[in-house]
């Protein structure tokens, strides 16, 4: 049998045999505006009969080069005459013309990307009879000229201009203000005029064979899949251009035909609130296009409800049976031809990201979806959108078009932020006393932390997605752009100026962490309450139970938990770890503990110990700052009570903490210059010292356990502070469970010279304080070679912790700082590298050792802890994968953690049992 190119409405049965009954092949095949007229015509609603040509029949004709595949026009012929006779009209015929649209429709949404021709099978003849039948040449002669425009411009790539001219130039010439101003008369002459116009562009007639229209319909509507806006569109959105359009051919109703007739477009329920309300626009006596052009101001839709009150009734009970029938929102077009309602389509609808989760909400309790499919439907975007200020869009654009804007770079960390720009972190935290402030930097480091802290918002012009400046606004929840490149700061006159605009320190300015847009001005926000959004508070409870279920685990695999992957948060400060818990986090995952050794009154300590001569004046230094650590530890347990909380030991190289070497040396020159004596000596002495801590790369140098073997001190001072603090909050009747982390251990040995001397200090201080307390120690797997000799750490490690900034950095033997800045965008855009391996995770390399280390290590200790704690935690890709390593939790910044909590779910639902 010749392969079937085209269906009839009614065929869908047909259409599912042919593609093994899948709904998405379904889609891939008829497109999903035709898919949806083929199942709203199975479920009995109003359809104007019709039939749709393939996508396979359009990949083949553009295959071709411009042919029709073989046998394509002759089943489109005999669709035509099934579809005359159901209609009981003729195509072309003098006597009852039938006419039809023939509409474009892929299988994902294009909106206004292809074409769609409208009232074919008009001619000279026909439209004579129409205008008698219907006893309205007014309607009749203005549906001939709209096609002989709408055809000119589509399939003949004549250029609207010439249309627009001559409707325009009578229009003026007879004083009509509208087009529904002109008479049957002059637009009788219009449509000749228009046929001259034809004429003269291509030196042919305008087609009187109804046949000849739609076939040249049919081509051009198969061509504008390769039209530069359609091309243009599917880049941008990421739809392969191999899907090819579906053409629809479905008889023509007319929403025109006086007062008994409408047009509309609504959706089932309000897509930007998600109230449960048909939400939409008609126009009593008009055809769709001009409720999408705008020439009349369209009523509401439950304005119908009065006008038509008939059709109206049948329609909202058409939106609640497609509702159901969906399972879903839908966006609807509708025409009411004299008195009786015609469906034109259905679709999925768009909407904000507040109206998705109380949809998905709402037909949960509704009982028309399940929990997990809720959970489906909202994305982790939407949630992250609801957690921060958002900049008013109205007001973003108009800034925008003032020219307002100072430039875009990466949207590091989202959400609105509006201060004063300052320049440098002792500012910001001066200035933020008076007023909000926006921290500008070429690029942070940690000791720009307390500016970071004071400031609303950050703006550098490096960097990447896993700078400073990005992981540590990502932690604090400060929206953040990096790498705005157009920005140039002039420290000398302390003034910034980007694409022409030149703003001083102290002027306000708007940052967009969530677009990466920079703008001059004090944009308006509007800032939602996370504990005031009960629909998201459910949403993600319901994803909490699912992620825990027992039937989210990978089944054959013996590494994986006993329960559902958690969600922890990254969190230095009490104040952070509140705010984790409140936004649903489980436990702290990683608590860096140098951001503590930076504060004002802790650095000169700090740098007195890293500087001691001999281990008593180290130790002295040591006992200064203990009692800080330990309150640090407190407020933690604390606020964690019941929950783990894991302190990773000092993890940076010493220099870290030191002045600035080059500044250090201008100092001492220009002491030396001017004859000063007067302190030269320290400052000589103190650059030396610095000098000597100087590595070629600190970031593989002495830094993590290799610092604690080298100065054990600093950690025994550590782990005496939290089994102190510890002890400290269980007397005070908390439930505190510390996890001692070890970081960037590279073999077994490391942690058996290290681990029993803290374990011993751990011990010593329960017995000291008459206190037991519950507690692990652990260790980050952030080296390649740990990974792979996991079951050998796990014989001492009780817990793993994938550090995947550091992970990722050894495993590429990328420079986590100079990457970003150099080469790993090219790398991306050349397709090098799929994406960013700083922000998702790289599944076949850097994914791989994860696994494996799992895997490993469960083998030596069944029950062993393992979760991520880098940059990756927070993001839903390397969510996903964590889950299916099973990892026990993942750990990301506290404003991350409801995304987090609905990612996690949304991977335990797609692999379900699988
Ligand atoms: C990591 O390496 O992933 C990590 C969390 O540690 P840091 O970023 O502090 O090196
Ligand atoms: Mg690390």
């Amino acid at each position: 049998m010749a392969k079937k190119w085209v269906y009839l409405f009614t065929e869908i049965e047909e259409v599912e045999k042919q593609v093994g009954g899948v709904w998405d092949a379904v889609r891939s095949l008829l497109g999903g505006k035709g898919a949806n007229l083929f199942e709203m015509t199975r479920i009995g609603l109003p359809v104007p009969p019709g039939f749709t040509v393939t996508t396979e029949a359009c990949n083949a004709y553009l295959a071709a080069g411009g042919k029709f595949p073989e046998g394509m026009w002759e089943q489109e012929v005999a669709a035509m005459k099934a579809t005359e006779k159901v209609t009981g009209k003729g195509f072309g015929d003098p006597n009852n013309p039938l006419l039809v649209s023939c509409r474009s429709g892929s299988k994902e949404s294009m909106p206004g990307m292809m074409d769609t021709v409208l009232n074919i099978g008009l001619n000279d003849i026909t439209v004579e009879r129409l205008a008698k039948l219907t006893d309205n040449p007014r309607f009749a002669w203005d549906a001939y000229r709209r096609l002989i425009e709408g055809f000119g411009k589509v399939v003949l790539d004549i250029p609207d201009t010439s249309f627009e001219h001559a409707l325009h130039t009578l229009k003026d010439k007879v004083g009509a203000k509208m087009d529904f101003d002109l008479t049957p008369d002059q637009l009788q002459g219009l449509a000749a005029e228009y046929k001259a116009i034809v004429k003269k562009h291509k030196g042919f007639e305008f087609p009187q064979d109804p046949y000849e229209q739609l076939r040249l319909a049919t081509e051009a509507v198969f061509r504008s899949w390769n039209g530069k806006r359609a091309v243009d569109y599917r880049k941008h959105e990421g739809i392969p251009d191999t899907l090819g359009t579906a053409v629809n051919i479905v008889t023509m109703v007319f929403g025109n035909m006086g007062s008994t007739s409408g047009t509309g477009v609504a959706f089932t329920r309000n897509p930007s609130t998600g109230e449960k309300a048909v939400y939409g626009e008609y126009l009593i006596n008009a055809q769709g296009e001009d409720v999408v052009a705008g020439i009349r101001t369209p009523e509401k839709v439950a304005r119908m409800a009065q006008d038509l009150p008939e059709a109206y009734a049948e329609f909202a009970k058409i939106c609640q049976i497609l509702e159901n029938h969906y399972k879903n929102m839908q966006d609807v077009e509708f025409t009411v031809e004299r008195g009786k309602l015609w469906m034109l389509q259905t679709r999925n609808g768009k909407r904000t990201a507040a109206a998705a989760i109380k949809i998905a909400v709402d037909m949960v309790n509704e009982g028309v979806i399940t929990k997990k499919d809720a959970v489906l439907r909202v994305s982790p975007n939407d949630v992250d959108s609801l957690l921060h200020p958002q900049f008013d869009a109205a007001a973003k654009k108009v800034a925008a078009k003032e020219g307002k804007r100072l430039g875009v770079g990466v949207n590091a960390s989202p959400g609105a932020a509006v201060g004063r720009a300052y320049f440098d972190a002792d500012t910001c935290e001066e200035k933020a006393k008076e007023g909000p402030v926006i921290m500008v930097r070429q690029f942070t480091k940690p000791d720009d932390v307390h500016g970071m802290i004071a400031a609303k918002g950050i703006l550098t012009s490096e960097g990447g997605a896993t700078s400073h400046a990005a992981v540590v606004a990502r932690q604090f929840g400060r929206p953040c752009v990096v790498g705005a490149a157009s920005i140039k700061i002039d420290m000398e006159s302390r003034s910034m100026t980007a694409d022409g605009v030149t703003v001083k320190e102290g002027e306000w300015i708007s940052v967009d962490g969530s677009t990466g847009e920079a703008f001059v001005g004090q944009i308006p926000t509007v800032a939602p309450k996370f504990e005031e959004q009960t629909d998201l508070l459910t949403l993600l409870d319901w994803a909490d139970e699912i992620a825990a279920e027992p039937g989210s685990r990978q089944p054959g695999k013996s590494h994986s938990p006993s329960r559902g992957l958690q969600i922890w948060a990254n969190a230095d400060y009490p104040a952070d770890a509140r705010r984790a818990r409140n936004f649903g986090a489980k436990g702290i995952g990683l608590t860096r503990t140098e951001h503590m050794f930076f504060e004002v009154e802790r650095l000169p300590i700090v740098q007195r110990m890293i500087l001691a001569k001999d281990s008593a004046s180290r130790t002295a230094a040591l006992d200064e700052l203990l009692p800080y650590q330990r309150k640090d530890f407190d407020g933690l347990f604390e606020a964690m009570t019941g929950l783990p909380v894991i302190i990773r030991l000092i993890d940076p190289p010493l220099h870290e903490f030191m002045p600035d070497e080059e500044k250090l040396l201008e100092e001492v020159i220009e002491m030396r210059l001017k004859g000063e004596t007067e302190g030269l000596a320290e400052k000589e002495s103190l650059l030396a010292d610095i000098r000597n801590l100087h590595e070629s790369n600190p970031m593989m140098g002495m830094r993590g356990v290799r610092l604690s073997i080298m100065m054990p001190e600093i950690v025994e001072m550590q782990v005496r502070a939290i089994f102190e603090a510890a002890c400290d909050v269980a007397q005070r009747g908390f439930d505190p469970h510390a996890e001692v982390m070890i970081p960037l251990t590279g073999t077994i040995n490391e942690l058996k010279w290290v681990q029993p001397r803290l374990e011993r200090i751990a011990a010593a201080v329960q017995a000291e304080k008459g206190q037991k307390v519950d507690y692990k120690f652990g260790t980050m797997i952030e080296i390649p070679r740990a990974a792979v000799t996991a079951a050998e750490i796990a014989t001492l490690a009780e817990f793993f912790s994938f550090g995947t900034n550091d992970l990722t950095q050894m495993t590429f033997g990328y420079s986590r700082d100079d990457a970003e800045r150099n080469f790993l965008l090219k790398y991306v855009e050349e397709g090098i590298l799929p994406f960013n391996p700083f922000q998702t995770i790289d599944r076949e390399g850097v994914g791989r050792l994860m696994e494996t280390c799992v895997e490993e290590g469960r083998k030596a200790r069944p029950d062993l802890e393992v979760g991520i704690c880098g940059e990756h935690g927070g993001d839903p890709s390397s969510i996903e994968w964590c889950h299916l390593i099973g990892n026990n939790y993942v750990s990301c910044s506290p404003f991350r953690v409801p995304v987090a909590r609905l990612a996690a779910a949304q991977a335990a639902v797609k692999h379900w049992g699988k």
